[in-house]
């Protein structure tokens, strides 16, 4: 059990003096006494399956590339271009966000098996590639939607990952009424999906230990939510840096997938030293 503290100051200093490996430790215990664990992932869970995030330096707005350098890449990805623009919306969607091919990585795993454990009450992602699907999650909000869905926007019908991508036309069409088919993504310009997004507040709320991964919570929705969390203990992992490290009682400047990956192996290792 972690020691109680007599005031939120005090806390911060006790596990700013942690060790690495007394980190590690004081990670375990929380998830040992955690009761509702959340996990809260941005675009930094899925760099390391190969997907680019958006805003660092390999990231899909600083790639270069002629066809679309006349406009800002939040255009490219907004519910303006999709109308104005379509053809160079359908273009830009099909060359940057194909992620049917790409697989999950250690932290999509590692969650997915926490989740199986009865450790995580479930995922909050921004992320709309369906990796945690894919490793075997079932509790997702994604609070972006989901490249590997689409549907008719006038008759609403769905249709499947491959619709979009393997379409023939330059703006693909619904069979069934002729009008367009769009990805089930959040464009800029648009609002959050409401029930990902309620069944995010509902998780976040109910949280005794939030997890924040792979983002710098700069975008507002993934930061509006972190804001929501009222719990017992706050984890941050991330390579860089992230607004509300100051609030965290942990922060991992690391990959996702390596510190889940020691606190399950510390956590066994314990187990059976007990
Ligand atoms: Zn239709």
């Amino acid at each position: 059990m972690i020691a109680e503290f007599a005031s939120q100051r005090e806390k911060v200093k006790y596990f700013r003096a942690l060790s690495p490996e007394q980190k590690i430790n004081a990670f375990t215990e929380m998830v040992e006494e955690a009761e509702h664990i959340v996990f809260l992932g941005g675009a930094g869970v899925s760099t390391e399956s190969g997907i680019p995030d958006f805003r660092s330096k390999d990231g899909l707005y600083n790639k270069k590339d002629k066809r679309f350098s006349k406009y800002k890449p939040e255009y490219l990805l907004s519910y303006d271009c999709l109308n104005k623009h379509p053809e160079v919306f359908f273009d830009y969607f099909r060359k940057n966000l194909d992620c049917r091919e790409v697989l999950p990585n250690d932290a999509h795993r590692k969650l997915a098996e926490m989740e199986r454990c009865g450790k995580l009450d479930g995922v909050i992602t921004q992320n709309i590639d369906g990796l945690h699907q894919k490793a075997g999650s079932k509790k997702v909000s994604e609070i972006h939607g989901s490249a590997l869905r689409s549907y008719c926007v006038s008759c609403r019908r769905e249709y499947d990952e491959n619709f979009i991508f393997e379409n023939t036309e330059e703006v693909p069409h619904c069979p069934d009424c002729g009008k367009i088919v769009r990805p089930d993504v959040t464009l800029y310009g648009e609002f959050l999906p409401q029930r990902a997004y309620e069944e995010a507040v509902a998780l976040i709320r109910y949280a005794d230990l939030l997890i924040i991964g792979g983002t710098s919570l700069e975008v507002g929705s993934a930061a509006s939510l972190a804001h929501m969390y009222h719990g017992k203990y706050l984890v941050i992992i991330n390579k860089g840096k992230t607004k509300m490290e100051g609030k965290a009682d942990l922060v991992f400047h690391d990959s996702i997938g390596k510190v889940l990956n020691t606190l399950i192996y510390v956590t066994q290792r314990s187990g059976n030293r007990d």
